[in-house]
């Protein structure tokens, strides 16, 4: 009688086989499913008619122990594998996929560098262009802190259509020269492909809001310009709708994308959405793009504000967006949620410890 250890090792030896055999079995669907998609046929990779026959055939050489429906089982589960993979030749790979670039992607946008290693960026100003002296004041103080795009929105997404929408291009040409004579980058959002080609001439950073994450003719419209854009992602849109959002952009041959990840709409009520730290960890890792995190639209409070900044930092964010008024309870749209100056020092101070330095700050 052989000991258990003697029959494991039988069992090791039958595992190291059954691999190999796999393998060649595996290896064999590929080549037929290359074959397949050569001749045009990359529709029909399923064939139940040739694996019903397969299934017929084993059963009649089963003998056992295993019963049939064990059998079946355990083959039903290999031509899974094997159409996986047969599948996979015909599978495009996206251009924001990581399997088509590696690293990372960074982008230089006038004096700033967003992505990779270098130092996490502060995308900081108010919700709304209001007037000069409201963005003046914001930029003058944010500037000074070392802040180097500066937000501001001109046309707004606004639930209500009797809500304040924004100053127009009298908001562009007043976001873009306020940000210019603090030597800041200006970024806005564009809603509508009409007012692409105005609002790609004022700003440095074009801004797809999440309502417009799945307008697909202003993702094209933004993709033939050649200016940075970031994708908000959308209210309720999936992980893999955000970056076919980006693919669009990218297909269009504009590969200066950054994602931005701004909360989801959940039941909960505490917060106006809920922002998925697993989006932003997952979208590092699938794309090459920098990824920031808009903590005020995510939040819709104040006072989460800092620690939800910090988790962003902590899953690898390459940045954060921040909303700051200098009066917020006098603003136009979103004075719930907006930082005033002291708030900004106290936000400030308390991620400041967590960026990343330049190399000559090191
Ligand atoms: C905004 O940034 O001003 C804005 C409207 O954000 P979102 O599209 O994320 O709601
Ligand atoms: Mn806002």
């Amino acid at each position: 009688m052989q000991t258990i250890e003697q029959l494991r090792s039988e069992i090791d030896g039958i595992n190291r086989e059954l691999l190999t055999l796999l393998n060649r079995r595996a290896a064999l669907a590929a080549d037929i499913g290359r074959i397949k998609s050569l001749e045009g046929k990359s529709q029909s990779h399923y064939d139940p008619v040739r694996e019903d026959q397969q299934l017929r055939e084993l059963e009649k050489l089963n003998g056992g122990p295993f019963s049939h429906a064990t059998v079946k089982k355990i083959f039903t589960e290999i031509f899974r594998a094997s159409l996986d993979l047969e599948e996979s030749n015909d599978k495009k790979q996206l251009l924001v996929s990581r399997k088509v670039k590696p690293g990372d992607t960074v982008l230089s946008i006038g004096n700033v560098r967003v992505g990779g290693e270098v130092p996490q960026v502060l995308v900081a100003g108010p919700c709304s262009i209001e007037s000069e002296e409201q963005m003046d004041a914001t930029a003058a103080f944010l500037s000074a802190r070392g802040v180097k795009i500066l937000r501001g929105g001109a046309y707004k997404p606004r639930t209500s259509p009797y809500g304040f929408q924004g100053m127009g291009v009298d908001g562009l040409v007043l976001g873009s020269s306020v940000a210019k004579s603090y030597g800041m980058q200006f970024i806005t959002e564009v809603m509508d492909t009409r007012d692409v080609e105005i609002v790609a001439e004022h700003a440095d950073i074009l801004q797809v809001g999440a309502r417009n994450m799945h307008n697909f003719a202003l993702l094209r419209e933004v993709g033939r310009t050649r200016k940075p854009v970031l994708i908000k992602r959308g209210l309720s849109a999936t992980i893999e709708e955000w970056l076919y959002a980006a693919e669009y952009v990218l297909s269009e041959g504009n590969s200066h994308v950054i994602l931005c990840e701004r909360g989801i709409r959940t039941y909960e009520k505490w917060t106006r959405n809920t922002l998925d730290l697993s989006a932003v960890a997952l979208a590092k890792q699938e794309t090459h793009l920098p990824v920031i995190v808009d903590v005020t639209h995510a939040a819709g409070r104040r006072d989460l504000l800092i620690p939800l900044a910090r988790a962003a930092l902590a899953v690898g964010a390459d940045g954060i967006h921040v909303e700051v008024h200098p009066n917020p309870a006098t603003a136009l749209s979103d004075n719930e949620q907006q930082l005033n100056f002291a708030g900004f020092e106290a936000f400030n101070a308390a991620i400041e410890p967590l960026l990343r330095r330049a190399p000559q700050e090191v």
